[in-house]
């Protein structure tokens, strides 16, 4: 039966629910508080956009393979349109390391493993007006929603609608049959629910790290330096990891994120000629942002308070409110550094679409909701945990010499034992760089490709090399700790 159904924000999830959810010929309303798009081209967006209410927004994005199969295989046409506004495919081809290029046979899966790059603004702005054009879909800029309508009996919450407000002017109340909950990481619905008597139970951890950001373009007569020979575009010098992220129409962003320790550099990247500085020393990077190459197009600019969270709506069997299903950020949120968010949320959309197309109750619809959020979203959340206190531990241990982090028992010495050999054997060995590929582009559950027993042979002989050497091949080439906080806080840098 065709539903009239409200969406609270147009960011990646609110749109692509509306996607979804359109389907089945609902009548769907997104209420977005930020101003809509401006008309013209991927840099007006990127460089004119206000988007207050998506404060991720400027920073670089990678989409996964798992998001660009469902697109490709959903909306092709609105793929193509990202091709037309300048996005680029990079192939599992063109990530392999150097030392297995040269031996490289391709297999049928391989095409499954593929990232779609551009800037943030362009896949928003381009997804949005493929929304736009669907007659079923409205989008209503500049509304912000303040509340839930909602009733109590007993003790159940059942939302039938939202109080929303144009333009910071009066409030009105609108009716919906369901209302999803895209508003991101600052949703306001735990709370309001929290005040009709809800418990919204929440996970959270600190991944203590910062996280900045300076967008470059290259200058008209160059091309991309090499991103995965021996100075790759992407890597961990211990106290700092790096990445460069290739966009469309000639622009790039470079990352630097820091534990949250590093007090000198974290004071360095906030000054745009430091970050530039930092940048400079590491090979990797160098070829990227020396005199000639690019040019900035940005200041440096950061984002704090990185952390995991994971809310639950359903408590004993039983769901917190009625017709109220958060997506994306409102619900799950990992790690940014290692690109999951987007990619979890569009496939968090569309585990709803099927909830609410397979059951017409709204308690069973929470509850498979919830179960096919666990069973899909859970294991991808408790790895990127996993590996946030690994980083914590590694961070740490960068303080030290010998950078090898401590374990205490067995159990921990044995998993990080196997980390540095995955990592070892995934930079030589193919079927362990697919197996990790497969898991970073989240199209198995993340690790699943342990359990294949021609891969742990390889990871054992790796293993009985000892973690000093395997661990190396964790870090890139560049500057001592110590030697880069001299060349940020010396003479010259001043
Ligand atoms: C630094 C950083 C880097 C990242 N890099 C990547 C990456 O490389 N790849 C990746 O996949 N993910 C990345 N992510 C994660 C990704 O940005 C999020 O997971 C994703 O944007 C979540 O989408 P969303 O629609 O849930 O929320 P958002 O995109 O944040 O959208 C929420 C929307 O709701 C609107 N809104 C909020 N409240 C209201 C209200 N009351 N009324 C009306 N509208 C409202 C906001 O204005 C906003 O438009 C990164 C995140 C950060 C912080």
């Amino acid at each position: 039966m065709k539903e009239n159904i409200g969406i609270v924000g147009a960011g990646i999830c609110g749109l692509s629910s509306a996607l979804a959810l359109s389907k089945h010929e609902n009548n769907i309303t997104i209420y977005e508080r930020d101003s809509a798009p401006p008309a013209g081209s991927p840099d007006e967006a990127f460089f004119q956009w206000s988007r207050r209410g998506a404060a991720q927004f400027r920073h670089p994005h990678a989409f996964l393979g798992v998001m660009c199969n469902l697109l490709q295989e959903h909306y092709p046409q609105l793929v193509q349109r990202l091709w037309d506004a300048g996005a680029r495919k990079i192939s599992f081809e063109d990530m392999l390391p150097d030392e297995i290029k040269k031996s490289y046979i391709p297999e049928p899966d391989d095409k499954q493993m593929w990232l779609l790059m551009c800037r943030r603004a362009t896949m928003e702005s381009v997804l949005r007006k493929y929304v736009e054009e669907i007659s079923s879909i409205t989008i209503l800029s500049k509304h912000e929603v303040v509340a839930p309508e909602l009733e109590v009996r007993d003790s159940t919450i059942s939302l039938h609608g939202l109080r929303v407000r144009e333009n910071r002017g009066p409030v009105r109340s609108v009716k919906h049959d369901l209302i999803v909950d895209a508003s991101g990481r600052n949703s306001k619905f735990p709370k309001w629910l929290e005040g009709f008597g809800a418990t919204i139970k929440e996970e959270s951890e600190d991944a203590e790290i910062v996280y900045y950001t300076k967008h470059y373009q290259l200058e008209n007569d160059q091309n991309e330096p090499d991103r995965t020979g021996k100075n790759r575009g992407a890597g961990d010098l211990g106290y700092i990891k790096y990445g460069v992220f290739p966009g469309d129409n000639g622009h790039f962003a470079i990352i630097l994120c820091l534990p949250n320790h590093e007090k000198e550099l974290r004071n360095a990247v906030k000054v745009p000629a430091l970050f530039d500085k930092i940048c400079e020393a590491i090979p990797g990077l160098e070829p990227w942002v020396k005199k000639g190459k690019s040019r900035a197009t940005t200041s440096s600019f950061g984002f704090g308070k990185i952390n995991a969270i994971w809310r639950s709506f359903v408590r004993d069997n039983r769901p917190e409110a009625l017709n109220y299903f958060a997506v994306g950020d409102a619900a799950v949120r990992t790690n940014p550094l290692y690109g999951r968010g987007c990619s979890t949320g569009i496939v968090h959309s569309h585990l709803l679409e099927k909830a609410i197309s397979s059951k017409s109750s709204p308690i069973e619809r929470a509850l498979m909701f919830d179960r096919l959020t666990e069973k899909e979203l859970r294991p991808i959340y408790q790895a990127s945990l996993r590996e946030d206190r690994l980083g914590k531990k590694r961070a740490e241990a960068s303080l030290r010499v010998g950078r090898l982090e401590s374990s205490k028992g067995l159990k921990q010495w044995l998993t990080a034992s196997i980390g540095d050999a995955i990592a070892s054997s995934s930079r030589e060995n193919i079927d362990v760089f697919r197996g990790v590929m497969k898991s970073f582009n989240l199209l198995e559950k993340p690790g699943d490709f342990l359990k294949d027993g021609k891969i742990q042979r390889i990871i054992l002989r790796y293993m009985l090399r000892g973690r000093k050497q395997n661990s190396s091949a964790r870090y890139q080439r560049g500057p001592s700790r110590l030697e880069m906080i001299e060349l940020v806080s010396g003479k010259d840098a001043a």
